[in-house]
């Protein structure tokens, strides 16, 4: 926690459409007024209520007294070797999370989080070792997006072919269905046409297996989904991912057969992390496709990336091909995806930051300092 500020001023940044309509109808102002900043806001990327020139310069004047357009802060970058950007970004409490930007050639996705740590501790991942110091809100969630914006000077909003930031991918630090509500309203905000302009098939949202919530988030938000399988019989999933014990194999699988909206032609993605004498034998690999058989299902296989201590290591690329290619005949797509920002820790599951889960009598004095007051996750 090296930051931490005091604004009282409501931050607008975050609120969906119908708050911020609520929120300036309470200030005494028309809707069409909220369809304007809106536009300020996420069409150009504005936080400045001193240049929102659509507005009157009294109204400017009086916004800025009650109001703020968040942001989080870049506080630091590091660029790997292939492109890839680590951005450590900084919140208004001080917290810190990862983003990540994914440069390709005609396209790139921003890789966000969405808690700070994680709740679950899964074995090969190095997010799992930080504690869960609290869930990040929906202005931060979709802010990192915009700190991305900014650093790419990408506003307004382009319409045309010609931006970079294209997609996004919610694979940062965190379990997103256990932030169900800052993260569905997150997303609807991206979404939006008149704003940020992200379609829904171009954001992809990574969960662990959160059962209960899959359904919702497909009727509600509907982006693309991907599951962090990395096992196919209950005994080892349950030993690397132990909230497996909680949803197992079966009922993950049911679920995502109820995914609203999943089809042949828009698959679910499972990714399936291969680890050296663990999950990557032919046996593996057959039962993985027999589990998937009656799915709208590909298969992304990940080279296991290491971090000091895991404890594991990656399969050789001789077992990935052949796992690769032995799915393929199966009747399953399953590419190996090449890892990128390894070299910065910067890739799947290599996000930790420095920010640790401070004791409860200090959460409760700095809230009652009203300093922050985002909800803390259990
Ligand atoms: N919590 C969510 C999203 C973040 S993790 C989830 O678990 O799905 C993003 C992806 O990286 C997940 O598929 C995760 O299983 C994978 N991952 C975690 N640790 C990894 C590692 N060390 N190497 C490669 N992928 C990893
Ligand atoms: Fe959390 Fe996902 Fe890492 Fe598991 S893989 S510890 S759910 S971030």
């Amino acid at each position: 926690m090296t930051q931490t500020t005091t604004d009282s001023r409501t931050d607008l940044l975050g609120l969906t459409r119908d708050q911020l309509q609520a929120e300036l109808q309470a200030f005494g102002e028309k809707p069409f007024r909220a369809k304007q900043l809106w536009h300020w806001i996420y069409h150009q990327g504005e936080t400045d209520f001193g240049r929102m020139t659509t507005l009157a310069k009294p109204l400017r004047e009086r916004m800025a007294e009650h109001y703020r357009v968040g942001r989080p802060i870049l506080a630091r970058e590091q660029k790997s070797a292939d492109g890839t950007a680590k951005w450590l970004v900084r919140f208004e409490d001080g917290n810190e999370a990862e983003t990540v930007h994914i440069p390709e050639e005609d396209r790139g996705a921003v890789c966000i989080s969405t808690q700070v740590g994680c709740t679950l501790t899964c074995r090969f991942c190095h997010t799992g070792t930080q504690l869960l110091v609290r869930n990040l809100s929906a202005g931060e969630i979709v802010g990192q997006f915009m700190t991305a914006r900014d650093a790419c000077g990408e506003w307004p909003t382009p319409n045309d072919g010609s931006r970079k930031l294209t997609n996004i991918v919610v694979m940062g630090m965190g379990e997103p269905l256990f932030n169900y509500e800052a993260v569905r309203d997150a997303m609807l905000i991206a979404m939006d046409s008149e704003g940020l302009g992200i379609s829904r098939r171009r954001i992809t949202l990574s969960t662990s297996g959160v059962v209960p919530m899959m359904r919702r988030y497909g009727e509600e938000v509907n982006t693309d989904l991907a599951i962090s399988l990395h096992a196919v019989t209950d005994d080892l999933r349950d030993e690397l991912m132990p909230i497996n014990k909680k949803y197992p194999l079966d009922e993950l699988l049911r679920a995502c057969r109820d995914y609203p909206g999943a089809s042949n032609a828009r698959r679910i993605t499972f990714e399936y992390l291969l680890l050296k004498g663990i999950n990557d034998s032919e046996a593996d690999a057959r039962e993985l496709a027999r589990r998937l058989k009656d799915l709208p299902a590909k298969v992304n296989l990940l080279p296991f990336n290491s971090w000091p201590g895991c404890g594991y290591e990656p399969s050789s690329a001789h077992t990935m091909k052949k796992f690769s290619n032995l799915l393929n005949d199966l009747g399953l797509s399953a590419p190996i995806r090449s890892p990128r920002g390894r070299d910065i820790m910067a890739a799947c599951g290599q996000l930790k930051s420095e920010s640790q889960r401070e004791p409860k009598s200090r959460q409760r004095a700095r809230l009652e300092a009203g300093i922050v007051d985002d909800s803390h996750a259990s």
